[in-house]
């Protein structure tokens, strides 16, 4: 595979250098110079295949210059090791569940193909080096992705957080799993975190001793591994004789529905997608409007999603050509405030006895107005992409007794705790990035 900057298409790096240095020093994006479409015997014959085998077959047709087959098969096998099954509600609504990785939010598709195929890539150079990955998290987003390197050999992740400002659930996920995954508890603010990541990727002197990356979100390795549960759950639907699917995505960087829409180009035949947001709605007053006006982000109940500017965004109007008119023909966007939130939330557990977590209840609410502009026509199919038990400040205590904990919640109960404990100061987090060896 061959990409580009979305800001110079005459730029061509090969996918492994888009996966180590994954921002284009013009501060575009990259894309792939050619989406190969999928065979029409494959998309027809979708029903027949296993997730892992569509992941294989998609990710092959990508990148199957740049990864050799078994080497390939390999990795879409260990990095996506759980299902993604669409749950109906009702004749024509459906749920698809991206939760039931280790990290129960659907970042992990991302997470875990981006971390073995990183360490592929490392492991095959002349004088292999660690892999040290530098993350800053507030919470969810950062959680995931350090978990996604989670056992990955060749490679070492140490994750900052703020003091006292993550979830129970969310902090054991960081110090209970052990292995190759290092927390340290910052005395400070996610902003101070990310200042000291950012201070040692900028420090040339740690960059002589350590190899040391990111794993930006924006990733193109990331993009990649999420188009392959938008092909499993059409596969699944056109098992029950459905082929008229519109999907309603939850969108905050516009990576999940990014990725939907480049399956799309590879020739996955959706009706609709649509873009559910928040009150961060930069998207939707773009396609209501014509003018692009990102703004500060505003704090929401489904905060994975409070992005004022939407990074992934410049790939979408890049995969059409920067035509909004195209655009607009396959994306509907909606967006609703947390009191709609809460309403969809109840909707849901009123109706269908089904408790969705915030991100996911704004989704469906996309999907039920769709239905309700479009009658009778689609099946739309909204995308969970959280389990509900990593957000219990939202939930009644009715609702609460409702969600059952999954196995990954109950394993790191038992799991003794590690964490270290740092200010807010560059030179202690250097030392102890230099002195402490895995
Ligand atoms: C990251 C995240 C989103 C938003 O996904 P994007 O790809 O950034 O649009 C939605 N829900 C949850 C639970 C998330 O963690």
């Amino acid at each position: 595979m061959k990409l580009y900057s979305t800001n110079n298409k005459n730029l061509n790096v090969s996918f492994k250098e888009a996966v180590f240095n994954s921002l284009p020093a013009d501060k575009g994006l990259y894309m792939p110079s050619i989406i190969p479409k999928m065979p029409a015997d494959f998309i027809n014959n979708l029903d027949k295949y296993t997730l892992p085998e569509i992941a294989f077959e998609v990710a092959n047709h990508l990148i199957g210059e740049d990864i050799p087959s078994a080497d390939l098969k390999m990795i879409v096998e260990e990095a996506i090791n759980f299902d993604a099954p669409v749950v109906s509600l009702n004749d024509r609504t459906a749920v698809l569940e991206l939760f039931h990785g280790p990290s129960l939010a659907f970042k992990d598709f991302g997470a875990r193909f981006m971390s073995r195929v990183m360490a592929y890539f490392s492991k095959n150079e002349q004088h292999p080096k660690v892999l040290d990955v530098l993350v800053a998290t507030s919470g969810d987003t950062g959680g995931a992705v350090a978990l996604g390197f989670l056992g990955v050999e060749g490679t070492r992740v140490t994750i900052l957080y703020p003091k006292g400002k993550v979830s129970p659930i969310q902090e054991q996920q960081l110090t209970r799993n052990g292995q190759n995954i290092r927390a340290i508890e910052i005395e400070g603010t996610f902003d101070d975190c990310q200042a000291l990541v950012k201070e040692a990727f900028n420090d040339q002197e740690l960059n002589k001793y350590l190899r040391l990356t990111s794993a930006n979100s924006i990733n193109i390795a990331r993009l990649i591994p999420q188009t392959f549960y938008y092909f499993n759950a059409y596969a699944q639907l056109l098992r029950k004789g459905i082929k008229d699917v519109v999907f309603a995505v939850p969108s905050g960087n516009f990576g999940n529905i990014g990725a939907g829409l480049l399956a799309y180009k590879m020739g996955l035949p959706i009706k609709q997608f649509l873009a559910a947001t928040n009150v961060n709605d930069t998207v939707p007053r773009f396609l209501n409007s014509g003018t692009y006006e990102p703004k500060q982000s505003i704090q929401t109940l489904s905060n994975a999603m409070d992005v004022g500017n939407p990074s992934n965004w410049v790939r979408i109007l890049d995969l059409f050509g920067n035509d909004s008119n195209l655009l607009k023909e396959i994306v509907t966007a909606y967006s609703y405030t947390d009191e709609d939130t809460r309403i969809g939330i109840d909707t849901l557990y009123n109706k269908y006895h089904y408790i969705a977590c915030p991100h996911t209840a704004i989704a469906y609410l996309a999907a039920k107005a769709y239905m309700v502009e479009n009658p009778g026509q689609y099946t739309t199919v909204f995308l969970s992409t959280a389990h509900p038990c990593k957000f219990p400040e939202v939930f009644s205590a009715e609702k609460i007794a409702a969600i059952s904990i999954p196995e990954q919640v109950k394993e790191l109960e038992n799991k003794p705790s590690h964490k270290e404990s740092l200010g807010t100061a560059y030179p202690a987090f250097k030392t102890w990035l230099l002195s402490n060896k895995l």
